[in-house]
């Protein structure tokens, strides 16, 4: 939310200056008088609906961490034409701050998708608000198999977005009402022990490394969900005919991947309902058999929750031990996700290499210039580059 302000305040002060500029005269005076007014005006507006959190990210952090009432972290996510984005988002972001809600939210013309987690005190409050919202009422919830030792979320931020889920698909381009039938856990199991069916992992290549379902398919290369999807249709040629099942965390990047599959001719394409948060729940509420090895990485604090008991990847640092818990690296410029073993975690102090530990040494000034210069040429340059996907 702060970003957009400020670059609406940018934009607003630049069309305030080039008024003066291209029109110094009298006679231009009216519209020097309209651009103040519009400007101030939206001005005025945004006060109404920012919501400035003054704290550092560090204070949120600590105030996050000392406040150790059960939460109950959840995500949800719902396809609903939503026609005043901004008026719901400032709706949900008012109540929700009153509950002491954390998580990060986004909204658009096209729906919600939530994960945050709410204090277990106020949760027949924030259920019977959502449900109260007539572009809510009856949205399942997934809630966390497991909450970790900390705070899932630090702060909460509600976004208004082009879309709930950067796919980087042309939405007019194909019907994305077409979705794929729903699995349900027991029937996700039938296509897992099914020589003839295909699964696929429509997650990152991150995510798959610490977990997948057995037999699945996983990406090799793709580090964003949009990549993956634009090149999902040639990835699978081979399995165009066969009868597939897809899934993901929580089911939402599944409403659009069987629709794109099935609008590429995919045509037995199903996917798993809830996903592998759900999955996790019908297997213990029904006593099935779990079939999906390992961890379900999530994105938050967490990073992860524990489904299948077994330890699929190898620590990134010595690439030998197995380890499947996810670390971001201390050194705030670096930041890259990685998995780490116990020993090296503690040998290196929480750094990815000894060359970030070293950084992390320098003072604020050099580090703020090496920031900069990090994120123009190198960051964008170097996705998150797995070391090898487990079988
Ligand atoms: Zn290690
Ligand atoms: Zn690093």
């Amino acid at each position: 939310m702060l970003v957009i302000a400020k670059s609406e305040a940018i934009s607003g002060l630049q069309i305030l200056e080039v008024s003066f500029a291209v029109h110094p005269g009298n006679s231009q005076l009216p519209l020097i008088l309209l651009t103040i007014f519009l400007f101030c005006g939206k001005m005025l507006r945004m006060k109404k609906t920012q919501r400035r959190d003054l704290r550092s990210r560090e204070q949120k952090r600590l105030d996050a961490i000392a406040d150790t009432r059960p939460r109950r972290t959840l995500s949800f996510y719902r396809y609903v034409r939503i026609v005043d984005p901004e008026k719901f988002r400032d709706r949900l972001f008012t109540k929700w701050s009153e509950l002491d809600c954390m998580g990060r939210v986004y909204v658009a013309s096209e729906g919600i998708n939530a994960q945050m987690n709410v204090p277990a005190m106020y949760w027949d409050q924030f259920d019977a608000f959502v449900q109260s919202q007539p572009e809510l009422k009856g949205t399942p919830y997934k809630i966390a198999v497991e909450e970790g030792e900390g705070p899932s979320f630090f702060k909460l931020t509600v976004k208004v977005r082009d879309k709930i889920v950067a796919d980087g698909l042309d939405d007019s381009s194909f019907d994305v009402t077409n979705t794929g039938e729903y699995l349900t856990a027991s029937e996700m199991n039938e296509y897992v022990d099914d020589p003839d069916a295909v699964i696929f992992d429509m997650r990152n290549n991150y995510e798959a490394e610490v977990g997948h379902f057995k037999n699945a398919i996983t990406p090799d290369n793709f580090v964003t969900f949009r990549d993956e999807l634009k090149n999902t249709p040639v990835t699978l040629q081979a399995y165009k005919d066969k009868k597939m099942a897809i899934y993901c965390t929580g089911g939402i990047r599944c409403e659009k991947a069987s629709a794109w599959l099935k609008h590429n001719g995919f045509r037995n394409v199903k996917h798993l309902k809830g996903g592998i948060i759900d999955y996790a729940h019908q297997v213990r509420q029904q006593g099935l058999e779990n079939k999906f090895l390992g961890k379900n990485f999530v994105f938050d604090e967490r990073l992860g929750e524990r489904i299948g008991d077994e330890i699929i990847s190898t620590c990134h640092l010595c690439k030998k031990t197995k380890s499947d818990t996810h670390y971001h690296c201390r050194n705030q410029i670096c930041h890259t996700l990685f998995i780490g073993c116990d020993e090296c975690v503690k040998k290196k102090d929480g750094y990815c290499s000894w060359g970030c530990a070293m950084v992390d040494k320098l003072p604020a000034q050099s580090k703020k210039t090496l920031a900069r210069y990090y994120n123009i040429y190198i960051r964008k340059r170097r996705p998150f580059q797995k070391t090898r996907m487990s079988a």
